[in-house]
């Protein structure tokens, strides 16, 4: 195809509870929309980065400029584009993969479209349900946690993953265990808050039976990571760490983790998702797909994701309802403990324009004719 304008939009979605995280507390989710339009139709893409440089070093306003600036006009310059196109030809441009993988995004659901092929055919889904698990984050109080966990167990959500920090570990840990007992499926994100010292506490954690620990020590810091997998019970996952499926196999085979964390954003596209989830098949490293608050775009194609067949681990791909009231397409519901993958041609949903229109806070169109 060949591109004659991207769209992009900042809009704000007010989330139904703040999330607090180690990184920071959220009450709206500023999501940076990004949409192709070709001689063929149009594409749907989402920027998971967030507004301040606090997951990593990506936000929307660099997002935005990066876009505008570098990596918009050289796909709007490209002949016959198509997605398995859009990372070589952004590769002399370093980093910034949440902006990329935006792009490679839209233009793969242009793409398939035209082709009338769904997201999850396309990446080699094999399952057209989805059971998500639902992330919790750090609360007042324990029995404030209790309640909000007893409010997404009733709602039928099967895996409960509790954001920990220094201070916030081991008591809430506990009384979720005890109170909810051991057929929980349970697992933690610390989000690097932890240091190669806190090697000897972390292992406190192995009483309680999780599915996993993510992300605990910084995300260069792969032979701590590989130092604490060999001192605790509890399986090591990584996120932040990996940003490619080179970086996957490599920490893979430092031992820094048995288990990973996939998000699409992180790694630069759905492409190199892809990749990560095959490198992991291949050495028996069972993956899960993470969230990043996505509208209903990115969570579409991270259901198309998680219907790979190494996603044997519940993701945080949760209901529309987990985050937002309002959203910008018809939401995502749990029904009987699972979600269902969208078949349609594409991302598989529809943007809901005068809810889009009401929820944008800035828009700007580039054009072939700006370059
Ligand atoms: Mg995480």
């Amino acid at each position: 195809m060949n591109l004659r304008a991207i769209e992009l939009r900042r809009v704000c979605l007010p989330l139904v509870s703040a999330f607090r995280t180690p990184l920071g507390t959220e009450s709206v989710r500023e999501a940076l929309l990004v949409r192709v339009e070709s001689d063929d139709g149009e594409g749907w893409g989402e920027c998971v980065a967030g507004s301040d440089p606090l997951y990593c070093s990506e936000y929307v306003e660099a997002a935005w400029l990066t876009l505008r600036r570098y990596l918009g006009p050289k796909l709007l310059g490209a002949p016959d584009l198509t997605a398995t196109a859009v990372q070589p030809l952004l590769r002399e441009f370093k980093g910034h993969r949440m902006a990329k993988a935006a792009l490679e995004m839209a233009v793969l659901d242009a793409q398939l479209r035209v082709a009338g092929v769904s997201f999850s055919t396309f990446l080699g889904g094999v399952t057209g349900a989805v059971t998500p698990g639902v992330a919790v984050g750090i609360m007042s109080s324990v029995e404030e946690l209790l309640d909000s966990v007893s409010e997404y167990l009733d709602a039928g959500y099967r895996r409960v993953k509790l954001k920990i920090q220094p201070g916030w570990d081991l008591v809430p840990v506990e009384e979720v265990r005890d109170h909810f007992g051991d057929d929980l499926m349970l697992q933690v994100d610390a989000n690097s808050a932890y240091g190669r010292a806190d090697v000897v506490h972390l292992a406190q954690l192995d009483q309680f039976s999780l599915l996993l620990i993510e992300q605990p020590l910084d995300e260069e810091d792969l032979i701590g990571h590989a130092q604490l997998a060999r001192s605790i019970a509890t399986p090591v996952c990584l996120d932040e760490s990996i940003v490619s499926a080179q970086s996957a196999a490599t920490a893979i085979s430092l031992g820094a983790c048995s288990v990973v964390n996939i998000k699409a954003g992180r790694v630069g596209g759905y492409l190199e998702a892809r990749e990560v989830h095959d490198v992991c098949a291949s050495r028996n490293v069972p993956v899960w797909c993470g969230g990043m608050l996505e509208t209903g775009l990115g969570r579409a194609a991270n259901l198309a994701l998680a219907s790979l067949p190494g996603f044997t681990l519940p993701g945080d791909v949760s209901a529309t309802a987990r985050y937002f009231r309002e959203d910008i397409t018809p939401p995502f519901l749990l029904r009987n403990g699972t979600i269902a993958v969208p078949t349609g041609p594409g991302l598989g949903v529809e943007v809901l324009r005068p809810v889009l229109d009401a929820l944008t806070a800035q828009s700007e169109t580039i054009t072939r004719a700006d370059h």
